[in-house]
């Protein structure tokens, strides 16, 4: 165990999911179960609720703002490509381009998120209307597939008879179709995850069987060539749908959404980030260490672990946010690039996922000593905590000014991963050991209802403005368990 977590017992004294999916303690609604060891697990969001700071401000912002969207207005080209008449008029900024839809993907998952991290039944209506829509969709279509991506039906013809052009973030025309395609997938996973709407979990499963059909007659090839555009996090929700249903046909299909460009190379211990694409990337390795948990294949574990070492230690920040204009850059050489274009969000969203699934198999301090720099610096940071509007970069160059989104005509990736952002601060605070013990990660004010053991820990905290924590046991009988508090690097 860890030194760097301070270990104490605790005397006698006085629950949803963690998004990405990190393994929870007993968790019964998956029907794959891990093979690898976990030594931490995550708890599952509903058990945890933010008290009074800044993360608290930044959630209510974020949630006024998902109020204020209109379901039927991200539905609205999901209906008409469908066949369906319209309810709502269709947003501006990237919902009326080529990335058209993925906006609904991230609302669906947040709405679902900040369910479970209040209980605000409102959400949980706007994630039961916008499921039972995309079910008319899907019905109306007939094919499994939901979208609305301009000219997908022709452009996913012309993939699936293995017709295939791309220059790294087009396919066939459209734009990264399958990182919209990985949103929709997403968003339904957690309306089962967080809400317990069993229909989305078939929308989903048939989205999948659409996949699979989709890329079937594919060789090895073409392939490839498909996977050089950016596929978002495709295979992550593909293991996902296996571990929900425990059909390998889903594994083997995440298993095709493998870029060995890079991913071969990363499992070679070769950093080939320079030059790449960067929030292309994490989503693959994500993928890779979800994989790694339920199947226990080396390969996916030196990707994610290589991948973390080297993204954080050759490729970040101070701040913990990665890429220049969206790049990686040459390892070790930051200094020259601090821009106003610095450290895409979508990045530290994607790399902080990656952080939770390697400190469940590994829980070393140094994971959460990155998660919580790059928590506050950058994910806190990206957003105007009165209006809820977000930054897509995080400028480092001296001087330089945040440009905060638009609330109808920005849309962009940011803004999607934005709205989840700051709905779920609450999925990291608190972990359990296998051993049964508490650790104590983050220093958010918070309580903790940790209901297998019938305990309340409520954290009160003024960090980093006053530096004392206060941690309070309420237990309902007495409970014997070591306490691992984090000792920030
Ligand atoms: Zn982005």
């Amino acid at each position: 165990m860890n030194k760097s977590f301070i270990t104490s017992l605790l005397f006698c004294c006085t629950g949803a999911f963690g998004q990405s999916y990190v393994p929870e303690w007993k968790d019964v609604t998956m029907k794959v179960q891990p093979q690898a060891n976990i030594h931490a697990y995550a708890f599952p969001l509903e058990e945890v609720r933010l008290l009074e700071s800044p993360f608290y401000t930044a959630m209510q912002a974020e949630a006024q703002y998902l109020l204020k969207i209109g379901p039927d207005r991200l539905l609205a080209d999901f209906r008409a490509h469908a066949g369906l008449a319209p309810k709502g008029e269709k947003y501006g900024g990237w919902e009326s381009s080529g990335l058209a839809g993925h906006t609904l993907g991230h609302y669906l998952s947040a709405c679902a998120l900040q369910y479970a991290a209040t209980g605000d039944v409102a959400f949980l209506q706007r994630v039961n209307y916008i499921v039972d829509e995309l079910e008319a969709c899907q019905h109306a279509r007939k094919t499994g597939y939901i979208g609305a991506i301009p000219n997908e039906d022709s452009v996913w013809a012309q993939v699936a008879a293995g017709n295939i052009r791309t220059r790294g973030f087009d396919l066939n025309g459209a734009w990264a179709p399958w990182y919209t395609v990985h949103k929709i997938m997403a968003g339904l996973l957690d309306a089962k995850r967080y809400c317990n709407n069993a229909k989305a979990l078939t929308l989903a499963i048939k989205l999948a069987d659409w996949t699979g059909n989709t890329i079937k007659d594919l060789n090895d090839d073409q392939l490839q060539r498909m996977l050089f555009c950016e596929y978002g996090g495709m295979s992550e929700t593909l293991v996902n749908t296996y571990a929900y249903t425990g059909h390998s046909k889903y594994l083997e299909l995440s298993r095709r959404f493998y870029d060995k460009r890079i991913l071969d190379s990363l499992a070679a211990g070769i950093d080939i980030l320079p030059g790449k694409h960067a929030n292309t990337q994490i989503p693959k390795v994500i993928a890779a260490i979800r994989r790694h948990e339920l199947t226990l294949d080396a390969r996916d574990a030196r990707i994610a672990t290589f991948f973390w070492q080297t993204v954080t230690q050759h490729h970040s920040y101070a701040t913990g946010g990665n890429s220049n204009y969206e790049y990686f850059g040459p390892a070790d050489q930051l200094n020259e690039t601090l821009t106003d274009n610095t450290t895409e969000t979508c990045n530290t969203y994607n790399m902080l996922k990656l952080t939770r699934h390697l400190f469940a198999l590994q829980p070393e301090a140094r994971y959460m000593d990155y998660y919580e720099k790059a928590l506050y610096n950058h994910i806190l940071a990206s957003q105007d905590h009165e209006s809820g509007m977000v930054c897509y970069f995080v400028p480092l160059r001296m001087g330089g000014t945040k440009a905060y989104s638009d609330p109808w005509h920005s849309f962009t990736c940011c803004v999607g991963s934005g709205m989840e952002n700051h709905v779920k601060y609450g999925e990291s605070i608190y972990f359990r050991g296998r051993d049964g013990s508490l650790y104590v990660n983050l220093f958010i004010p918070s309580v903790l209802h940790w209901k297998e053991k019938g305990l309340q820990i409520r954290q009160e905290s003024a960090l980093p403005a006053a530096g004392t924590i206060r941690l309070t046991v309420t237990a309902k009988r007495p409970e014997t368990f070591a306490l691992r508090i984090r000792h920030p690097r």
